[in-house]
């Protein structure tokens, strides 16, 4: 059994804290490893060592911080066949998914904005008529805290260090407690790509302990966090008194719409893959499906026999559609949604138990489920349950099913289907969301920027949104006259 340590100015160390926490399988419930529930001291421990590398850091040319994140990308690459085992075995995601997906866009992350640093630019005014040049600074902020979730763990754990790193900052970052083994490997290979050490510092243990005293460090001058909407909420409450700057990406609960002119095989296809992609487990699964009426039953017969052919298996067997769900507790969560909204009136098309996989049966797994609801206020529509379960119903009109996509308090993604340019552009204007796909889903452009709207959070990753977060613009005026 593993029994992992935090990566602290470019070393391996014991915790100062000497209390672990048992890390899970989730495809067979075995324990198979331990992390420490670090401290106050050990992210004090953090902080010392990638404060003490700033100076240095932030002065480092471009060129070269590029050329190490580059360099962390090509050792990612190498090791994508260990690393994609090791995301596998730690979240329970399909290894197809993590080999095919999760690792090769953690190493696209370090090369994006190994890239995207050389080509930001800040701006510059002539202040006409009063022999003044304007021109703004952009410096790193400092020590900045990343907090990352359990679903992608490396693709969203880099999402943020990467761009952190490429403005200059050094970063105390914290993967999630339930899924930290390819965060752990990343130290080796930060070292092998001679990042200095102290630059980026990976400490473990709960949001509660660890997270905790990330967020209240007041020397920690910004926190990008992604997770749940009460966490983030907590963040804001907690950070505001200290004056952190804050991204948060959190919660959705995102609609696909289905018009009737849509091209209705390639819907199909890939409404199956955005509502179980991950166990529906990605906070841009498209949870609820709206369908006009007029394409209502032909749809609802087509989609549940797509569903009924995923497999639910091992995820490390190729032929596996749908692993497990990360933990015992989140099964039960999502099992517990999936009764209230039978006691609600909607009616389970397909799925809606747990499954015993043969040769392990302790593992979490549950079959993909669609349910059919009546109306958008009921609870399974309103609360996010990031786990494989959608809802369906019909609409009317344009206007009823934009009005039902809004009234919901997150605000992360929406998908209409529909070969109406006008309709498409019209509605792209109205809809709630931070990111809206157009007969697509998920297709990530890393140059564009992501994030919610409402209670789904605030502030922008990706392309130069991101690194105008990690950095402070200051205005600098000179007088010439
Ligand atoms: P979570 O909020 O429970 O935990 C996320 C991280 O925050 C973990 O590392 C956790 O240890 C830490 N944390 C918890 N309490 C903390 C505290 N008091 N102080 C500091 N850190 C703390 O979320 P989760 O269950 O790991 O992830 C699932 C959620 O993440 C879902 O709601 C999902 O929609 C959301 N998510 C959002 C996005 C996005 O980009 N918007 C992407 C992926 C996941």
């Amino acid at each position: 059994m593993e029994r992992i340590q935090n990566f602290i100015n470019g070393q391996y160390y014991e915790p100062n804290s000497n209390e672990w926490l048992d890390n899970y399988c989730p495809a067979n419930g075995e324990i198979y490893g331990q992390i420490p529930n670090s401290s106050r001291i050990d992210v004090e421990n953090a902080y010392i060592a990638a404060q003490s590398a700033f100076p240095t850091w932030s002065q480092t040319t471009l060129e070269e911080r590029s050329r190490i994140l580059i360099k962390i990308s090509e050792l990612l690459e190498a090791n994508l066949n260990h690393l994609a085992k090791v995301e596998s075995k730690d979240n329970g995601k399909p290894l197809h998914l993590a080999s095919q997906i999760d690792i090769p866009r953690a190493a696209s992350n370090f090369r994006f904005f190994g890239n995207a640093i050389t080509q930001f630019a800040s701006e510059s005014h002539d202040s006409v008529g009063h022999q003044a040049i304007n021109f703004t600074l952009r410096q790193p902020i400092g020590v900045v805290g990343c907090i990352s979730p359990w679903n992608l763990p490396l693709y969203l754990f880099t999402w943020k260090i990467a761009p952190a790193l490429a403005a200059g900052n050094c970063v105390v970052a914290k993967p999630s407690e339930i899924t930290p083994m390819t965060a752990y490997k990343l130290g080796d290979i930060c070292n092998e790509a001679q990042l200095p050490p102290g630059v980026l510092n990976i400490v473990h243990g709960l949001g509660s302990t660890t997270g905790q005293a990330i967020i209240e460090h007041p020397d920690i001058k910004a926190i990008s966090f992604t997770g749940g909407t009460k966490t983030g909420a907590h963040i804001a409450k907690t950070t505001a008194p200290l004056f952190k700057k804050l991204s948060l990406e959190l919660g959705g609960k995102n609609p696909n719409t289905i018009f009737a002119d849509c091209d209705y095989k390639n819907m199909l296809e890939t409404t199956v893959q955005s509502s179980f992609t991950n166990q529906g487990q990605i906070c841009l699964c498209g949870s609820r499906i709206f369908v006009e009426s007029s394409i209502y039953d032909t749809f609802k017969v087509d989609f549940v026999e797509k569903v009924k052919t995923l497999k639910v298996g091992h995820p490390l067997k190729d032929d596996t559609d749908i692993g497990a769900l990360v933990s015992e507790s989140h099964l039960k969560k999502v099992m517990e949604y999936i009764s209230i909204a039978k006691q609600e009136n909607g009616r389970i098309l397909c799925g809606g138990h747990s499954v015993k996989v043969k040769g392990f049966e302790k593992g979490y797994y549950l079959e993909p489920t669609v349910i059919e609801v009546l109306t958008n206020t009921c609870t399974i529509n309103q609360e996010e349950v990031f786990g494989p379960v959608v809802t369906i119903m019909p609409f009317n009109s344009e206007d009823h099913v934009l009005q039902m996509m809004n009234e919901v308090k997150y605000g992360l993604s929406a998908t209409v289907w529909t070969n109406d340019l006008q309709r498409a552009i019209r509605m792209s204007k109205q809809i709630q969301a931070g990111i809206v796909w157009i007969n697509t889903w998920m297709m990530r452009d890393l140059r564009t920027p992501f994030g919610g709207t409402k209670a789904s959070g605030i502030g922008r990753e990706g392309g130069f949104e991101v690194l105008r977060f990690f950095t402070e613009p200051k205005n600098v005026c000179i007088k010439y006259g």
